[in-house]
């Protein structure tokens, strides 16, 4: 069940109108590391979760990033209030047919500068920065908590490097204040994440079974030889996984011999050919 709160999360302000920053901040509205993207992509998880306390956390956080889509949309309206496309909105009451056929000159140069906005009137759209609409592509959830957890810390350190970017291309104090807001929850959202995912004793592989022992410790060299082939190799040693380095050649097995043609003899007859089905078409 869900209660509409008037309260928000965070109160979102904004210095000035800037529609460029708006079409900017749609990104984390309706783009792939976005707010709603991340709402979706929890409760989609938390409901099909049969862990009590995972249940729990997926659903709470849900509803947070539900919380944030509404601020990230507030600050994008605010950010649109008194910009020439909402003043496009305002002459045209809402109805934006005469402007596109032409018919208000003086507003179309100013309305095609933010065509985002103008599109979806005073209120945010739900596409990326660059008009890419929403799509349910972005919930990338593959039904294992060992998988989706790993998958839902990535999603937050994109979300949280989205908001960085953000911050740091925005001169607006207010602005900035929410946006470091958001960015700091995304960073304690993907702390509860490594913290359920830690929580699970076997984590690793993903799912029950346990690949072949022969190649799961194996490190294939596949540089060309040279004084820095092996750097890899010695970064993936480093950590706890006990890799064994391999040269390329070491595995790969001969082609099965080629079967000769079969003799026309075997082959299907013309009279056969005819009556398999084709005369149908
Ligand atoms: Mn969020
Ligand atoms: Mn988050």
């Amino acid at each position: 069940m869900f209660l509409h709160n008037q309260k928000m999360m965070f109160t979102v302000r904004v210095n000035e109108p800037n529609p460029q920053f708006a079409k900017l901040l749609l990104e984390q509205f309706g783009g792939p590391n976005g707010e709603l993207a991340a709402a979706l992509r929890y409760f989609t998880q938390g409901w099909a979760e049969s862990d009590a306390k995972r249940r729990d956390m997926l659903l709470d956080i849900a509803t947070e990033e539900l919380s944030h889509l509404e601020m990230v949309g507030q600050t994008i309206v605010q950010l649109i209030k008194g910009t020439p496309g909402a003043e496009v909105d305002e002459v045209e009451g809402g109805y934006l047919g005469d402007l596109l056929n032409g018919k208000h000159d003086k507003f179309v140069e100013l309305s095609l500068n933010s065509s985002q906005l103008l599109l979806g009137g005073p209120g945010p759209r739900l596409t990326d920065s660059m008009g890419n609409p929403f799509t349910a592509a972005y919930v990338d959830t593959i039904g294992e908590p060992t998988a989706d957890l790993r998958s839902n810390i990535a999603a937050e350190a994109r979300a949280k490097l989205v908001y960085e970017r953000l911050i740091k291309s925005s001169s607006d104090s207010s602005c900035r204040d929410t946006l470091n807001f958001l960015m700091t929850r995304e960073i304690a959202h993907q702390k509860m994440f490594e913290a359920a995912l830690d929580a699970i004793a076997h984590n690793f592989p993903p799912g029950r079974l346990q690949g072949s022992p022969e190649f799961a410790h194996a490190y294939f060299n596949d540089s060309d030889s040279g004084a820095r082939a092996t750097d890899g190799f010695e970064l993936a040693k480093s950590g706890p996984w006990e890799f064994k380095l391999h040269e390329a050649k070491e595995v790969g097995t001969e082609p099965p011999p080629l079967k000769p043609r079969p003799k026309l003899a075997s082959r299907p007859s013309e009279a056969n050919k005819a009556t398999s089905g084709r005369e149908s078409t």
